[in-house]
């Protein structure tokens, strides 16, 4: 644990969270000859005299019990039992005594939301005048201390609690940070991490308040109104301008609920080959991008990273005899290498209209983000068959259902047919921690899957474990999977006889195109994902 700790407090109630805490403690305790204080909060109750001093002696054995005879001779400690509500004496005693890192173990939910925290282990962590260690219950079921999941978290600081927070967000790579009140006193802000909402951290209501008004300031809002929506861009100092921050403030019940999107340029600005693509794909969409001509449609859910992929290869064609403007809504991030304008249905300015508008702007290259509508699909056509590039994305499960999807829309047959270049529809799922991955042996179903999609067999998978790289999730990151056709004759074909979606996608695989699934299978063979995480994915047939 790096920094030399000389006076160490760890919080017991004698659950299972806090042997291992204690345990933790010990071993952080010997390790720097620290001192270690061993404290037991007795509920306020209405002790007699009597009953209280029975009480304090029965609590004193147990807590030299805690800990082990060795432990016991090797360190300096000191026993204490106080009255009172828990956090709060654990706070006060830290403050009392000077201490310098305060131990506490929390019962965790289950393991979608292992991050939430006790009310206890919140408000220490909140209010502790120093570090906390936070020891949470170990993936595998256990209470492991040792090499378990350890989590060093300070307060959020009160004096730029704006600033710290985003740091914070940053540092755990988190897409979202949610801001919400839940209950009369208290705030509770979650984080989206690798597309997972997870606690954060409980914030009194006071803080909270201090908080949004500084995230309001930092983007030019009115502070004095919470009645109605609002949303902005923060003007971040320079240290982390690397990072766009998007707020949207609305009234909710309770109070004024904050979420910010966060985008650091780095993660958003990935070059091709740092995408997770198969040299196949990334040369299939190489192609795409150099070929520079017709409609290359970009599909998925929402939250799949089809912006990010259209960014890299947007980045790719840019130089300074292209001119590059987009439509987007909203604008995701803002780009250095093209115009961007934002769609604003409210006054009028819609997806179909600013289309409209950019063409007017004598483009090379056209990015419109997200094709929804007929009217779009439409405009976005007419610029691909007047030799414009456009680059779109759109809502849809798979190749084929994205080329159903643009018939769908009204288009015309033939001139899709002779227009569209390429098709990549992609998915998000989150990459196993290497720090932790534990090795598993592949199911019967998932070896079929790899015989169907001519990937040699695997003699070991990996699976998710949890350590303190990865927030005890057992994941780090995320990779994409892919479905990629450059769109030739046979399927240029298909698409102007009217083929239905499922004879497309049985023409798609006989002219060598790969489901999504045998990327995933890929993947998983190769240890970069587990098979659950990759096999349970959204619209994955
Ligand atoms: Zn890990």
């Amino acid at each position: 644990m790096g920094a030399a700790h000389r006076e160490i407090l760890v919080a017991t109630d004698f659950g299972e969270a806090s042997v291992a805490a204690v345990s933790h403690a010990s071993k952080l305790a010997l390790e720097s000859s620290a001192q270690l204080h061993l404290l037991h909060v007795l509920p306020h109750h209405e002790w007699s005299p009597g009953e209280l001093a029975d009480e304090r002696r029965h609590v004193l054995e147990r807590l030299g019990t805690a800990i082990t005879a060795d432990v016991e001779l090797a360190l300096k400690t000191v026993k204490e039992v106080v009255v009172g509500h828990p956090a709060d004496e654990i706070v006060a005693y830290a403050r009392r005594r000077g201490c310098d890192l305060v131990v506490v173990g929390t019962h965790g939910h289950n393991a979608l939301r292992r991050l939430t925290l006790g009310s206890v282990a919140q408000q220490v962590l909140r209010e502790s005048p120093c570090p906390v260690a936070v020891i949470r219950p170990h993936g595998g079921g256990g209470w492991e201390a040792d090499g378990g999941p350890v989590f060093v978290e300070t307060p959020i600081s009160l004096e730029s609690p704006a600033l710290d927070l985003i740091d914070r967000g940053r540092r755990l790579a988190a897409t979202d940070v949610h801001i919400d009140p839940v209950s009369a006193t208290r705030y509770s802000v979650r984080l989206r991490i690798d597309g997972r909402l997870v606690e954060y951290c409980g914030l009194e209501s006071s803080v909270a308040h201090h908080l949004i008004n500084r995230l309001k300031t930092l983007a030019g809002l009115d502070i004095t109104t919470s009645f109605r929506p609002q949303e902005g861009r923060l003007r971040l100092p320079v240290e982390i301008d690397d990072t766009e921050v998007r707020i949207t403030t609305a009234p909710v019940a309770g109070g004024e609920a904050v979420s910010l999107r966060l985008l650091v340029r780095s993660r958003v600005f990935l070059p091709l080959e740092d995408l997770g693509l198969s040299t196949t794909h990334l040369n299939a969409i190489r192609d795409m991008a150099q070929t520079a001509e017709g409609l290359v449609a970009i599909s998925g859910p929402t939250g799949a990273g089809k912006t990010t992929l259209a960014y890299s290869m947007l980045e790719s064609l840019a130089s300074v005899d292209r001119n590059m403007v987009s439509i987007e809504d909203p604008i995701e991030m803002a780009v250095p290498f093209m115009r961007q304008l934002a769609a604003d249905e409210k006054h009028g300015l819609t997806l179909a209209a600013g289309l409209r508008a950019i063409l007017r702007m004598d483009p090379d290259v056209v990015f419109v983000g997200e094709v929804r509508d007929a009217e779009t699909a439409n405009v976005a056509m007419q610029a691909a068959n007047s030799g414009r590039y456009v680059l779109s994305t759109l809502h849809a499960r798979s190749v084929a259902s994205t080329v159903a999807g643009l018939v769908g829309m009204g288009l015309d047959r033939r001139t899709l047919a002779a227009n569209l270049t390429g098709v990549v529809n992609v998915r998000l799922v989150r990459r196993l921690c290497t720090a932790c991955r534990k090795p598993a042996a592949p199911s019967e179903h998932l070896l079929a899957r790899c015989d169907q999609a001519g990937v040699p067999r695997p003699s070991e998978i990996f699976r998710p474990e949890g350590c303190q790289f990865c927030r005890g999730t057992g994941y780090r990151g995320r990779i994409g999977l892919y479905e990629v056709a450059n769109v030739d004759t046979a399927m240029a074909a298909a698409i102007v006889e009217a083929m239905d979606e499922r004879a497309f996608e049985a023409m798609l695989r006989s002219s060598g195109v790969p489901p999504l699934i045998d990327d995933a299978v890929r993947k998983i063979a190769s240890g970069i994902v587990g098979e659950r995480e990759a096999t349970s994915v959204h619209w994955l047939a």
